[in-house]
C-alpha cells in the first residue's frame, strides 16, 4: 500500500518515546526517576476542577462555536489586557487543543509549499514536524551558546530568503530556559519590520519566568505589525492543565478566521467542559496566587538544580532564566564508555542513563543539538536530589 510520503517525513516525537520507555521500566517496578516529561507536577488547582463538575452538572457538555466558547474567548482577551498592555477583540482569539494546534492551524493557515518558516535552534521538538505537516520547509537557524541559544540580529538577517514567510519565536524557551529582554526582541523583529514575514510568538511559558524579570509580550512590543503576529499560549503550563488541552491564538481576524475554517472540518470545537473550565480559572482572583505560589516553588527547584549540577564534572548548563528545563551539555562525555558501551551522542547517553541508572533524560537531538540533554525541574526536590545524584555517579563511572 501506498502511503503518504508527506507524513512519511514527519519524525516521531523523540521526547515522547523517552517517557514510553521509562513508563515501561515504572510499570514493571523499577524505581526511574523521570527529568523527561514536559509537564507540571503540581495537580490542577482545586477551583478549576470544580468548575468542570459544575459544568457537566449543568448540562454544559454540547458543541460550542468552533473557534471557543464565547465566554472563554472573552476571558481570554481580558486576562492577556490585564497582564499585558494590549487589547484583542473577542475575533481575535482562538480556542485549539493546546498550543500544539494552535501553531498547527497557524502555520496551515499561511503555509504554501515553498515557503521556509526560520526555526532558531534548540528549538522545541515539535516546531520541524509541525512546519512540514502544514506543508511548509522548517529553516533551522545556529544560535550561539555565549548568547545563551538566543537568535542575534546579524543570525536573523542572514537567513532571511525570498522564500521567508515566518519565523517561530519562543520565550521563555523550552529547552533551554533562555528568554529574550524587551531591547532584544526589539532589535532581533527590526530586522524583518518592512519584510512580509509573518511571526508566531509561542509565549506558553510567559508566567513561569525567574528572579522578578518581567515578560512583554511580542504584541506589545509591535502593536503596528498586529496583521503578522500570532501570539501562543494555554491553559497547559501555567495552569498545571496539559491534559485539557485548551491553547489560545491571538492574531489579527484574518489569520485567527482562516485557523478556525482548518479547525471547523478537524477537531471542531475543543471540549466544551474544558473550556468552562478555562474561563472560570482566568476569571478567578486566586489563580495569581496559586501561579505566584508555584512559580517561587520552581525557582527554588531551579537553584537546587543548578548547584548540583554544578558539582558534577563533564556536565555544562547555563541557568535558565524560565520554563522549567536544563539544557545540559554532554559534548565532554561523548566517546566515553560504561561497561563496555560507547556514548556515540545523546540518543545513547540517555539510553544509557536510564538503563544504567534508572535516570529518564530527553536527548537533546530532538531540540536539534546531539551534544545536549534536556533535563526538567518540575519535580519535587527530593526527586531532584536524587536523580542527579544518579546521574552524578553514571558520569563518574563513564571511562
Ligand atoms: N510550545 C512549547 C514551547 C511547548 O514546550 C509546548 C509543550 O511542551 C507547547 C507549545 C504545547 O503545549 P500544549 O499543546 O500542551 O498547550
Amino acid at each position: 500500500m501506498n502511503y503518504s510520503t508527506k507524513i512519511a517525513k514527519i519524525e516521531e516525537s523523540k521526547t515522547i518515546a523517552v517517557s514510553s520507555k521509562a513508563n515501561r521500566l515504572i510499570a514493571k517496578g523499577e524505581n526511574v526517576i523521570s527529568f523527561g516529561a514536559g509537564e507540571p507536577d503540581f495537580p490542577t488547582p482545586e477551583f478549576i476542577k470544580k468548575a468542570a463538575v459544575e459544568a457537566m452538572d449543568k448540562g454544559y457538555t454540547g458543541y460550542t462555536s468552533v473557534s471557543g466558547l464565547p465566554k472563554l474567548k472573552k476571558a481570554a482577551v481580558k486576562h492577556f489586557a490585564s497582564n499585558y498592555s494590549y487589547k484583542y477583540s473577542t475575533n481575535e482569539v482562538i480556542v485549539c487543543n493546546g498550543g500544539k494546534q494552535v501553531l498547527y492551524n497557524a502555520l496551515s493557515a499561511i503555509s504554501n509549499p515553498e515557503d521556509e518558516i526560520l526555526i532558531p535552534k534548540p528549538y522545541w521538538v515539535s516546531y520541524t514536524e509541525i512546519v512540514k505537516l502544514a506543508g511548509a520547509k522548517p529553516v533551522l537557524i545556529e544560535t550561539k551558546t555565549e548568547n545563551k541559544f538566543k537568535l542575534s540580529a546579524a543570525e536573523l538577517k542572514n537567513s532571511i530568503t525570498a522564500n521567508t514567510k515566518a519565523i517561530i519565536i519562543n520565550s521563555p524557551s523550552n529547552p533551554d530556559g533562555h528568554f529574550y529582554s524587551k531591547s532584544e526582541i526589539r532589535d532581533l523583529i527590526e530586522v524583518i519590520i518592512d519584510k512580509d514575514i509573518f511571526i508566531i510568538s509561542d509565549e506558553i511559558y510567559d508566567k513561569l519566568l525567574y528572579d522578578g524579570q518581567e515578560f512583554s509580550s511580542m504584541i506589545e512590543l509591535f502593536p503596528e505589525l498586529k496583521e503578522r503576529i500570532l501570539i501562543v499560549n494555554g491553559m497547559s503550563k501555567t495552569y498545571s492543565m496539559t491534559g485539557w488541552r485548551v491553547g489560545f491564538g491571538f492574531g489579527s481576524k484574518k489569520w485567527i478566521d482562516r485557523m478556525a475554517k482548518i479547525q471547523s472540518h478537524s477537531t471542531s470545537n475543543v471540549n466544551t467542559i474544558a473550556q468552562y473550565a478555562s474561563a472560570k480559572a482566568l476569571e478567578n482572583k486566586e489563580l495569581e496566587e496559586v501561579i505566584n505560589e508555584r512559580r517561587e516553588i520552581y525557582q527554588a527547584r531551579r537553584d537546587l538544580t543548578a548547584e548540583l549540577l554544578s558539582d558534577i564534572k563533564g556536565l555544562e548548563a547555563i541557568k535558565p532564566a524560565g520554563a522549567f528545563y536544563f539544557f545540559i551539555n554532554i559534548s565532554e562525555l561523548i566517546s566515553k564508555k560504561i561497561n563496555g558501551q560507547e556514548i556515540k551522542g545523546s540518543l545513547t547517553f540517555s539510553d544509557l542513563l536510564l538503563e544504567e541508572n534508572k535516570v529518564a533524560v530527553v536527548p537533546g537531538i530532538a531540540f536539534g543539538m546531539d551534544n545536549y540533554i534536556r533535563i526538567s525541574f518540575a519535580l519535587s526536590e527530593d526527586k531532584i536530589r536524587e536523580g542527579i545524584s544518579r546521574i552524578a555517579d553514571f558520569v563518574r563511572e563513564l571511562e
